[in-house]
């Protein structure tokens, strides 16, 4: 008897893998908006420390301790703290606790693809809502949509805009389902909607180890709720997903109070005013940021990326972006996104960004 091949779940064939559009290492990496002056060295101290033989033993399996400390940091009660593998760790199980196939998940179009994405591995269909001209959140538009999920991204990856306060609260009042709302970047912005996430038992606000503090290879991120919230999005993330060697450099992290943390976050504040400015004067109309990069539509964006990683500088290309803005609709829907970095780092990149465009307005 022959049997038919093996399917995974319905929607899985036109499921592709993640790819960063990264291959060769790269001098200067400015494409994945991690923390490009380095490690919080209260986390480096712990990894060089850290004996291998406690490896031989599984971690708590909750990471009760890294939620208390983060508790600590935020100000709430370790009962609003969930822990996972990155802040995607969170992310994923949240849409998977509070949706069933068939879904609709709400998201901004341009936001983090991999929202998207997650809801798509669940069965859900994602409706993508154009941001407004300024960069905003459409909330009548994400409300009219009427998703199980609905995803904010705030600062959003990839423009750098923060969402207005009155449109995030107006989402959170009146959305049918859960609200998450996406502050891995919220550090660099100064404003959060921290507030929403105390005071709603239909918010999770989902934050990350990867950017501000440089944890981005040890994979730690986690969710503020309510109590309710929490306990299903820890259901559906199961037990032992943060790791041991993890868990204890993000406690240091968190608990850190020597600065490093604030003082690179105004480094990177510097550093994106820097950026921004030299991008005007290039004659480039870059969305307003309150993140560690800068999104600037240039037309050819992706050739421009290409040429730049041919001189050993990454930066990330966007096309097909809806034209919502000007600048968007004068580069036919394509864009670069710049992180932050050192000024030296970022002059390097400035001065090749510089020659490729007048090589590009040559040809
Ligand atoms: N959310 C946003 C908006 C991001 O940009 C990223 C990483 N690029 C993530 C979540 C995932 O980060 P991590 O899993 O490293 O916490």
């Amino acid at each position: 008897m022959t049997r038919r091949p093996l399917q995974p779940r319905e929607g899985y064939g036109d499921l592709k893998v993640y790819s960063p559009g990264v291959t060769l290492p790269c001098a200067i990496d400015l494409s994945d908006n991690t923390n490009r002056w380095g490690i919080a060295p209260a986390a480096a101290e712990i990894l060089r420390a850290f004996d291998p033989v406690d490896l031989t033993r599984y971690p708590t399996a909750y990471a009760d301790e890294l939620k208390q400390a983060i508790a600590e940091r935020v100000g709430v009660d370790a009962g609003m703290i969930v822990t996972g593998t990155g802040s995607d760790g969170v992310l994923e199980p949240a849409i998977r606790a509070f949706s069933r196939p068939g879904d609709r998940m709400v998201v901004a179009d341009p936001t983090f693809v991999m929202a998207a994405v997650f809801g798509r591995m669940n069965g859900l269909a994602p409706v993508h809502v154009p941001l407004l001209e300024s960069y905003d959140a459409d909330g009548d538009g994400m409300l009219a949509a009427g998703g199980r999920i609905t995803y904010l991204c705030s600062p959003n990856n990839p423009t750098g805009s923060s969402f207005s306060r009155e449109v995030v609260a107006a989402i959170v009042a009146d959305a049918p389902g859960l609200v998450i709302i996406d502050e891995a970047y919220a550090e660099f912005a100064g404003a959060s909607a921290l507030d929403l996430a105390l005071t709603s038992d239909r918010v999770l606000l989902i934050r990350t180890f990867s950017k501000a503090f440089g944890l981005a290879g040890l994979r730690v991120g986690y969710g503020i709720g309510s109590p309710g919230v929490v306990a299903a999005v820890e259901k559906a993330r199961g037990p032992y997903t943060v790791s041991a060697v993890a868990e204890r450099a993000a406690i240091a992290a968190a608990r850190d109070r020597s600065g490093w943390m604030e003082s690179r976050v105004a480094d990177a504040v510097a550093s994106r005013a820097l950026l921004r400015d030299a991008l005007v004067a290039l004659g480039l109309e870059p969305a307003p940021s309150a993140a560690n990069f800068v999104f600037v539509p240039i037309r050819s964006a992706v050739a421009i990326a290409d040429r730049l990683a041919g001189e050993g500088i990454r930066v990330r290309a966007f096309s097909g972006v809806p034209q919502v803005s000007e600048a968007l609709r004068d580069s036919g829907g394509e864009a670069l996104r710049i992180t932050v970095a050192p000024s030296e780092m970022l002059e390097r990149a400035l001065a090749a960004l510089r020659n490729v465009i007048a090589a590009e307005v040559a040809r």
